[in-house]
Protein backbone atom coordinates (compact mmCIF):
# COMPACT_ATOMS: atom_id res chain seq x y z
CA UNK A 1 0.00 0.00 0.00
CA UNK A 2 1.40 3.53 -0.84
CA UNK A 3 1.51 5.66 1.92
CA UNK A 4 3.57 8.84 1.04
CA UNK A 5 1.14 11.43 -0.97
CA UNK A 6 3.40 12.33 -3.47
CA UNK A 7 4.20 8.72 -4.51
CA UNK A 8 0.53 8.56 -4.49
CA UNK A 9 0.33 11.73 -6.68
CA UNK A 10 2.83 10.88 -9.03
CA UNK A 11 0.12 7.81 -9.91
CA UNK A 12 -2.97 9.61 -9.84
CA UNK A 13 -2.34 12.53 -11.47
CA UNK A 14 -0.67 10.07 -14.33
CA UNK A 15 -4.10 8.18 -14.22
CA UNK A 16 -5.93 11.48 -14.52
CA UNK A 17 -4.88 12.44 -17.78
CA UNK A 18 -7.22 10.25 -20.08
CA UNK A 19 -10.40 12.15 -18.67
CA UNK A 20 -10.51 15.59 -20.90
CA UNK A 21 -14.01 16.10 -19.34
CA UNK A 22 -12.50 19.40 -18.17
CA UNK A 23 -10.49 21.90 -20.95
CA UNK A 24 -7.29 20.47 -20.62
CA UNK A 25 -3.62 20.14 -21.94
CA UNK A 26 -0.89 17.90 -21.12
CA UNK A 27 2.99 18.55 -21.35
CA UNK A 28 5.49 16.33 -21.19
CA UNK A 29 8.96 18.82 -21.79
CA UNK A 30 11.27 17.13 -19.17
CA UNK A 31 13.17 19.94 -17.02
CA UNK A 32 16.79 19.54 -18.52
CA UNK A 33 18.88 21.52 -16.01
CA UNK A 34 16.79 24.38 -16.75
CA UNK A 35 14.21 26.14 -15.42
CA UNK A 36 10.29 25.24 -14.99
CA UNK A 37 9.35 21.30 -15.31
CA UNK A 38 6.13 20.45 -17.09
CA UNK A 39 5.33 16.95 -15.95
CA UNK A 40 3.28 14.71 -18.07
CA UNK A 41 -0.17 14.96 -16.32
CA UNK A 42 -1.10 16.83 -12.65
CA UNK A 43 -1.89 20.54 -14.72
CA UNK A 44 -4.87 21.01 -16.67
CA UNK A 45 -6.54 24.17 -17.70
CA UNK A 46 -10.28 25.57 -18.08
CA UNK A 47 -11.34 28.49 -19.16
CA UNK A 48 -13.66 30.86 -16.77
CA UNK A 49 -17.04 32.42 -17.77
CA UNK A 50 -14.88 36.08 -18.16
CA UNK A 51 -12.51 33.95 -20.81
CA UNK A 52 -9.40 33.62 -18.04
CA UNK A 53 -7.63 30.41 -18.11
CA UNK A 54 -7.50 29.02 -15.22
CA UNK A 55 -4.58 26.39 -13.88
CA UNK A 56 -6.19 23.39 -12.00
CA UNK A 57 -4.63 20.59 -10.27
CA UNK A 58 -6.40 17.23 -12.00
CA UNK A 59 -5.82 13.94 -10.65
CA UNK A 60 -7.71 11.23 -9.91
CA UNK A 61 -8.92 10.12 -5.67
CA UNK A 62 -8.51 6.56 -6.35
CA UNK A 63 -7.44 4.54 -9.24
CA UNK A 64 -8.63 1.33 -7.30
CA UNK A 65 -12.00 0.35 -9.46
CA UNK A 66 -14.65 -2.52 -9.04
CA UNK A 67 -15.83 -2.35 -12.59
CA UNK A 68 -13.68 -3.58 -15.68
CA UNK A 69 -14.56 -1.06 -18.85
CA UNK A 70 -12.25 -2.67 -21.42
CA UNK A 71 -11.07 0.76 -23.14
CA UNK A 72 -9.84 1.63 -19.42
CA UNK A 73 -6.45 1.42 -18.02
CA UNK A 74 -7.68 1.16 -13.87
CA UNK A 75 -10.05 -1.25 -15.14
CA UNK A 76 -9.99 -3.96 -12.27
CA UNK A 77 -8.75 -6.61 -14.29
CA UNK A 78 -5.65 -4.66 -14.47
CA UNK A 79 -2.08 -4.94 -13.08
CA UNK A 80 -1.66 -1.45 -12.57
CA UNK A 81 0.31 0.42 -9.43
CA UNK A 82 -3.02 1.65 -7.08
CA UNK A 83 -3.12 4.21 -4.59
CA UNK A 84 -5.84 6.04 -2.71
CA UNK A 85 -5.89 9.95 -1.61
CA UNK A 86 -7.84 10.27 1.64
CA UNK A 87 -10.22 13.25 1.40
CA UNK A 88 -7.70 15.10 3.74
CA UNK A 89 -4.46 14.56 1.53
CA UNK A 90 -6.27 16.30 -1.49
CA UNK A 91 -7.50 19.36 0.41
CA UNK A 92 -4.05 18.77 1.52
CA UNK A 93 -2.12 19.12 -1.53
CA UNK A 94 -4.66 21.39 -3.45
CA UNK A 95 -3.77 24.21 -0.74
CA UNK A 96 -0.41 23.63 -0.64
CA UNK A 97 -0.37 23.92 -4.55
CA UNK A 98 -2.07 26.98 -4.13
CA UNK A 99 -0.32 28.90 -1.87
CA UNK A 100 2.61 28.00 -3.43
CA UNK A 101 1.21 29.27 -7.11
CA UNK A 102 1.10 26.61 -8.91
CA UNK A 103 -2.25 26.34 -9.13
CA UNK A 104 -5.87 28.47 -9.05
CA UNK A 105 -8.40 25.02 -8.84
CA UNK A 106 -9.09 21.52 -8.56
CA UNK A 107 -10.29 18.86 -10.94
CA UNK A 108 -10.99 15.89 -9.12
CA UNK A 109 -12.12 12.74 -10.94
CA UNK A 110 -12.46 9.48 -9.62
CA UNK A 111 -12.16 5.47 -10.36
CA UNK A 112 -14.98 3.71 -8.62
CA UNK A 113 -13.80 2.25 -5.02
CA UNK A 114 -15.93 -0.28 -3.03
CA UNK A 115 -19.09 1.21 -4.67
CA UNK A 116 -20.78 4.42 -5.75
CA UNK A 117 -22.17 5.80 -2.57
CA UNK A 118 -18.33 5.06 -0.58
CA UNK A 119 -16.36 6.72 -4.08
CA UNK A 120 -19.30 9.94 -3.86
CA UNK A 121 -19.02 10.16 -0.01
CA UNK A 122 -15.09 10.94 -0.10
CA UNK A 123 -15.68 13.54 -2.72
CA UNK A 124 -17.69 15.11 -1.09
CA UNK A 125 -15.70 14.41 2.13
CA UNK A 126 -12.90 16.77 0.10
CA UNK A 127 -14.78 19.20 -0.80
CA UNK A 128 -16.55 19.78 2.21
CA UNK A 129 -12.72 20.41 3.83
CA UNK A 130 -12.02 22.74 1.35
CA UNK A 131 -14.30 24.71 1.21
CA UNK A 132 -15.99 24.43 4.54
CA UNK A 133 -11.80 24.04 6.75
CA UNK A 134 -9.94 25.85 4.68
CA UNK A 135 -12.11 28.57 3.55
CA UNK A 136 -11.20 27.42 -0.43
CA UNK A 137 -12.73 29.28 -2.98
CA UNK A 138 -11.20 28.43 -5.85
CA UNK A 139 -12.65 26.66 -8.82
CA UNK A 140 -13.36 23.41 -8.59
CA UNK A 141 -14.52 20.51 -11.12
CA UNK A 142 -15.42 17.04 -9.63
CA UNK A 143 -16.84 13.66 -11.24
CA UNK A 144 -20.05 12.68 -10.25
CA UNK A 145 -20.62 8.75 -9.74
CA UNK A 146 -23.24 7.18 -11.05
CA UNK A 147 -25.30 5.30 -8.92
CA UNK A 148 -24.40 7.23 -5.84
CA UNK A 149 -26.87 8.80 -3.53
CA UNK A 150 -28.71 11.69 -5.25
CA UNK A 151 -29.01 13.26 -1.59
CA UNK A 152 -24.58 13.28 -1.96
CA UNK A 153 -24.59 14.21 -5.33
CA UNK A 154 -26.87 17.29 -4.37
CA UNK A 155 -24.26 18.22 -1.18
CA UNK A 156 -20.67 17.77 -3.65
CA UNK A 157 -23.09 20.42 -6.01
CA UNK A 158 -23.28 22.99 -3.43
CA UNK A 159 -19.44 23.32 -3.05
CA UNK A 160 -18.15 22.39 -6.40
CA UNK A 161 -18.15 24.90 -9.34
CA UNK A 162 -19.01 22.02 -12.21
CA UNK A 163 -19.88 18.31 -12.30
CA UNK A 164 -19.28 15.87 -15.01
CA UNK A 165 -20.78 12.59 -15.79
CA UNK A 166 -18.70 10.98 -18.63
CA UNK A 167 -20.86 9.22 -21.02
CA UNK A 168 -17.63 7.70 -22.64
CA UNK A 169 -19.30 6.25 -25.42
CA UNK A 170 -22.28 7.13 -27.66
CA UNK A 171 -24.51 4.61 -27.95
CA UNK A 172 -26.51 1.67 -25.44
CA UNK A 173 -24.51 -0.97 -27.81
CA UNK A 174 -21.17 0.75 -27.36
CA UNK A 175 -21.66 1.01 -23.54
CA UNK A 176 -22.72 -2.65 -23.62
CA UNK A 177 -19.68 -3.92 -25.50
CA UNK A 178 -16.92 -1.68 -23.54
CA UNK A 179 -18.65 -0.73 -20.37
CA UNK A 180 -21.35 -3.43 -19.43
CA UNK A 181 -21.84 -2.99 -15.84
CA UNK A 182 -22.45 1.09 -16.84
CA UNK A 183 -25.65 1.59 -18.38
CA UNK A 184 -27.28 4.70 -20.29
CA UNK A 185 -30.15 5.35 -17.79
CA UNK A 186 -27.26 5.29 -14.90
CA UNK A 187 -25.42 7.43 -16.16
CA UNK A 188 -28.42 9.82 -17.50
CA UNK A 189 -30.29 10.10 -13.79
CA UNK A 190 -27.48 12.25 -12.08
CA UNK A 191 -27.30 14.00 -15.71
CA UNK A 192 -30.83 14.57 -15.21
CA UNK A 193 -30.53 15.65 -11.18
CA UNK A 194 -27.90 17.78 -11.79
CA UNK A 195 -29.80 19.40 -14.46
CA UNK A 196 -32.56 20.04 -12.28
CA UNK A 197 -30.82 21.09 -9.32
CA UNK A 198 -29.02 23.81 -11.51
CA UNK A 199 -32.75 25.07 -13.01
CA UNK A 200 -34.11 24.93 -9.47
CA UNK A 201 -31.37 27.19 -8.33
CA UNK A 202 -32.19 29.53 -10.87
CA UNK A 203 -35.43 29.79 -9.80
CA UNK A 204 -34.99 29.96 -6.43
CA UNK A 205 -32.35 32.68 -5.96
CA UNK A 206 -34.97 35.16 -7.30
CA UNK A 207 -36.30 34.23 -4.10
CA UNK A 208 -33.51 33.66 -1.16
CA UNK A 209 -30.61 35.68 -0.71
CA UNK A 210 -28.86 33.08 0.70
CA UNK A 211 -29.64 30.25 -1.41
CA UNK A 212 -25.98 28.14 -1.64
CA UNK A 213 -25.38 27.64 -5.16
CA UNK A 214 -25.43 24.29 -7.11
CA UNK A 215 -22.87 23.81 -9.81
CA UNK A 216 -22.73 27.51 -10.26
CA UNK A 217 -20.26 26.86 -13.61
CA UNK A 218 -22.71 23.72 -15.33
CA UNK A 219 -22.31 20.21 -15.87
CA UNK A 220 -20.09 18.59 -18.73
CA UNK A 221 -19.10 15.25 -20.11
CA UNK A 222 -16.53 13.38 -22.09
CA UNK A 223 -16.91 10.56 -25.12
CA UNK A 224 -14.35 8.61 -26.26
CA UNK A 225 -13.64 8.69 -29.80
CA UNK A 226 -12.66 5.80 -32.26
CA UNK A 227 -12.75 2.86 -29.47
CA UNK A 228 -16.01 1.38 -31.25
CA UNK A 229 -17.23 1.74 -34.76
CA UNK A 230 -19.93 4.22 -33.71
CA UNK A 231 -20.29 7.27 -36.55
CA UNK A 232 -19.52 10.96 -36.68
CA UNK A 233 -22.87 10.87 -37.14
CA UNK A 234 -23.91 9.09 -33.90
CA UNK A 235 -21.20 10.46 -31.57
CA UNK A 236 -22.83 14.39 -32.94
CA UNK A 237 -26.30 12.78 -32.59
CA UNK A 238 -25.75 12.11 -28.82
CA UNK A 239 -23.59 15.30 -28.10
CA UNK A 240 -27.12 17.00 -29.84
CA UNK A 241 -29.83 14.92 -27.45
CA UNK A 242 -27.16 15.70 -24.22
CA UNK A 243 -27.00 19.54 -24.73
CA UNK A 244 -30.87 19.82 -25.78
CA UNK A 245 -31.88 17.17 -22.59
CA UNK A 246 -29.46 18.33 -20.04
CA UNK A 247 -28.38 21.78 -20.85
CA UNK A 248 -24.66 20.56 -20.93
CA UNK A 249 -21.97 23.57 -21.00
CA UNK A 250 -19.37 21.12 -23.25
CA UNK A 251 -19.64 17.87 -24.52
CA UNK A 252 -15.66 17.03 -24.37
CA UNK A 253 -14.54 14.39 -27.19
CA UNK A 254 -11.41 12.14 -26.01
CA UNK A 255 -9.37 10.27 -29.35
CA UNK A 256 -9.29 6.80 -27.29
CA UNK A 257 -5.62 5.66 -26.97
CA UNK A 258 -4.97 2.04 -26.97
CA UNK A 259 -3.67 0.97 -23.66
CA UNK A 260 -5.47 -2.75 -23.37
CA UNK A 261 -5.44 -5.55 -25.47
CA UNK A 262 -9.13 -7.37 -26.32
CA UNK A 263 -11.00 -8.34 -29.12
CA UNK A 264 -13.41 -5.90 -29.10
CA UNK A 265 -10.77 -2.92 -29.03
CA UNK A 266 -8.65 -1.27 -31.59
CA UNK A 267 -5.03 -2.90 -31.72
CA UNK A 268 -2.67 -1.35 -29.72
CA UNK A 269 -0.82 -0.23 -33.09
CA UNK A 270 -3.71 1.95 -33.71
CA UNK A 271 -3.02 5.97 -33.41
CA UNK A 272 -5.69 8.29 -31.56
CA UNK A 273 -8.14 9.69 -34.17
CA UNK A 274 -6.62 13.29 -33.42
CA UNK A 275 -8.18 14.58 -36.59
CA UNK A 276 -11.55 12.89 -36.70
CA UNK A 277 -11.19 14.34 -32.72
CA UNK A 278 -10.35 18.51 -33.84
CA UNK A 279 -13.35 17.95 -36.73
CA UNK A 280 -15.80 16.69 -33.85
CA UNK A 281 -14.92 19.60 -32.10
CA UNK A 282 -15.36 22.14 -35.20
CA UNK A 283 -19.31 20.31 -35.31
CA UNK A 284 -19.80 20.85 -31.77
CA UNK A 285 -18.87 24.17 -32.52
CA UNK A 286 -21.26 24.41 -35.03
CA UNK A 287 -24.03 22.93 -32.96
CA UNK A 288 -23.81 25.43 -30.20
CA UNK A 289 -22.89 28.75 -31.79
CA UNK A 290 -23.86 28.35 -35.44
CA UNK A 291 -27.57 27.35 -35.26
CA UNK A 292 -26.84 24.25 -37.14
CA UNK A 293 -28.29 20.32 -36.06
CA UNK A 294 -26.86 17.27 -36.29
CA UNK A 295 -28.75 16.06 -39.50
CA UNK A 296 -27.47 18.44 -41.47
CA UNK A 297 -23.68 18.22 -40.92
CA UNK A 298 -24.31 14.51 -41.03
CA UNK A 299 -26.40 12.06 -42.53
CA UNK A 300 -26.92 7.99 -43.09
CA UNK A 301 -25.52 8.25 -46.44
CA UNK A 302 -22.53 10.31 -45.46
CA UNK A 303 -21.96 8.83 -41.55
CA UNK A 304 -18.42 10.64 -41.06
CA UNK A 305 -17.13 14.17 -41.70
CA UNK A 306 -14.47 14.90 -43.99
CA UNK A 307 -10.75 14.85 -43.15
CA UNK A 308 -10.34 17.58 -45.64
CA UNK A 309 -12.58 19.94 -45.40
CA UNK A 310 -14.05 21.30 -42.26
CA UNK A 311 -17.60 20.29 -40.99
CA UNK A 312 -19.16 24.09 -42.27
CA UNK A 313 -17.60 23.60 -45.74
CA UNK A 314 -18.82 20.31 -46.48
CA UNK A 315 -22.15 21.34 -45.49
CA UNK A 316 -21.91 24.12 -48.23
CA UNK A 317 -20.69 22.05 -50.61
CA UNK A 318 -23.57 19.75 -50.09
CA UNK A 319 -26.52 22.82 -50.23
CA UNK A 320 -24.61 24.62 -53.36
CA UNK A 321 -28.70 25.61 -54.10
CA UNK A 322 -28.29 27.77 -50.73
CA UNK A 323 -25.43 30.40 -52.41
CA UNK A 324 -24.41 32.73 -53.32
CA UNK A 325 -25.51 35.14 -50.34
CA UNK A 326 -25.77 38.39 -50.70
CA UNK A 327 -24.04 40.33 -47.72
CA UNK A 328 -25.89 43.24 -47.54
CA UNK A 329 -28.82 41.59 -47.67
CA UNK A 330 -28.84 38.08 -45.52
CA UNK A 331 -30.07 37.34 -42.22
CA UNK A 332 -27.26 36.71 -39.71
CA UNK A 333 -28.51 33.16 -39.63
CA UNK A 334 -27.63 32.73 -43.12
CA UNK A 335 -24.43 34.82 -43.03
CA UNK A 336 -22.84 32.08 -40.12
CA UNK A 337 -23.28 29.62 -42.63
CA UNK A 338 -21.01 30.86 -44.95
CA UNK A 339 -17.44 29.45 -44.75
CA UNK A 340 -14.82 31.87 -43.74
CA UNK A 341 -17.59 34.15 -42.26
CA UNK A 342 -17.14 33.55 -38.08
CA UNK A 343 -19.76 34.95 -35.68
CA UNK A 344 -17.70 38.02 -35.07
CA UNK A 345 -17.67 39.21 -38.63
CA UNK A 346 -21.16 38.27 -39.25
CA UNK A 347 -22.11 40.67 -36.15
CA UNK A 348 -19.67 42.79 -37.66
CA UNK A 349 -21.80 42.65 -41.46
CA UNK A 350 -25.08 43.52 -39.55
CA UNK A 351 -23.68 46.29 -37.52
CA UNK A 352 -22.37 47.85 -40.68
CA UNK A 353 -24.93 47.30 -43.08
CA UNK A 354 -27.05 49.73 -40.85
CA UNK A 355 -24.52 52.29 -41.49
CA UNK A 356 -24.03 51.79 -45.26
CA UNK A 357 -23.57 49.13 -48.06
CA UNK A 358 -20.80 46.77 -47.53
CA UNK A 359 -18.04 46.89 -50.81
CA UNK A 360 -16.37 43.98 -52.06
CA UNK A 361 -13.16 45.94 -50.53
CA UNK A 362 -14.21 46.07 -47.02
CA UNK A 363 -14.83 42.78 -46.91
CA UNK A 364 -11.24 42.05 -45.71
CA UNK A 365 -11.53 44.46 -43.34
CA UNK A 366 -14.31 43.25 -41.58
CA UNK A 367 -12.38 39.74 -41.10
CA UNK A 368 -14.11 37.43 -43.54
CA UNK A 369 -11.85 34.96 -45.03
CA UNK A 370 -12.00 35.98 -48.62
CA UNK A 371 -9.90 32.76 -49.75
CA UNK A 372 -12.98 30.68 -49.17
CA UNK A 373 -15.69 33.20 -48.77
CA UNK A 374 -15.10 34.66 -52.05
CA UNK A 375 -16.94 31.75 -53.86
CA UNK A 376 -20.30 31.70 -51.22
CA UNK A 377 -21.25 34.90 -51.29
CA UNK A 378 -22.32 38.11 -53.69
CA UNK A 379 -21.03 41.36 -52.56
CA UNK A 380 -23.53 44.37 -53.91
CA UNK A 381 -25.11 41.57 -56.55
CA UNK A 382 -21.70 40.99 -57.83
CA UNK A 383 -20.40 37.61 -57.49
CA UNK A 384 -16.09 37.29 -57.07
CA UNK A 385 -15.50 33.81 -57.21
CA UNK A 386 -15.28 32.05 -60.90
CA UNK A 387 -18.48 31.74 -62.47
CA UNK A 388 -18.21 27.95 -63.52
CA UNK A 389 -17.45 27.31 -59.82
CA UNK A 390 -19.11 23.88 -58.25
CA UNK A 391 -17.84 22.03 -55.47
CA UNK A 392 -15.24 20.07 -57.14
CA UNK A 393 -13.73 23.09 -58.88
CA UNK A 394 -14.13 25.01 -55.36
CA UNK A 395 -12.32 21.78 -53.60
CA UNK A 396 -9.45 21.76 -56.01
CA UNK A 397 -8.48 25.15 -55.14
CA UNK A 398 -8.87 24.97 -51.72
CA UNK A 399 -7.17 22.21 -51.26
CA UNK A 400 -4.03 21.97 -49.35
CA UNK A 401 -0.90 21.63 -51.99
CA UNK A 402 1.28 18.57 -51.72
CA UNK A 403 4.55 19.54 -49.97
CA UNK A 404 6.95 18.60 -52.88
CA UNK A 405 10.72 17.86 -51.83
CA UNK A 406 13.33 19.42 -53.63
CA UNK A 407 15.73 16.56 -54.67
CA UNK A 408 19.20 16.75 -53.67
CA UNK A 409 21.51 17.03 -56.79
CA UNK A 410 24.09 14.45 -55.09
CA UNK A 411 21.59 11.43 -54.54
S1 LIG B 1 -15.50 2.95 -13.99
FE1 LIG B 1 -14.11 4.50 -14.74
S2 LIG B 1 -12.17 4.07 -13.77
FE2 LIG B 1 -13.42 2.24 -13.53
S3 LIG B 1 -12.87 0.94 -15.22
FE3 LIG B 1 -14.65 2.13 -15.89
S4 LIG B 1 -13.81 3.95 -16.89
FE4 LIG B 1 -12.15 2.99 -15.70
Amino acid sequence: MIENALDKLKILADAAKYDVSCASSGADKKNNGKIGNSIAAGICHAWSTDGRCISLLKILLTNYCVYDCSYCINRVSNDVQRASFTPEEVADLTIQFYRRNYIEGLFLSSAIEKNPNHTMEKIYRTLYLLREEHGFSGYIHVKTIPGADPMLIHKTGQLADRMSVNIELPSTKSLKLLAPQKSVKKLMEPMEQINNGIIQYKEEKRHFIHLPKFVPAGQSTQMIIGATKDTDLSIIHTTEKLYNSFNLKRVYFSAYVPVNTGSNLPSLATEPPLKREHRLYQADWLLRFYHFNAEELLDPSQPNFDMEFDPKMTWAFRNMETFPVEINKAPYEMLLRVPGIGMTSARRIIRQRQIANISYDHLNKIGIVMKRAKFFITCNGKFHGQLDMNPEGIKEKLAPKPKFEQLSIFS
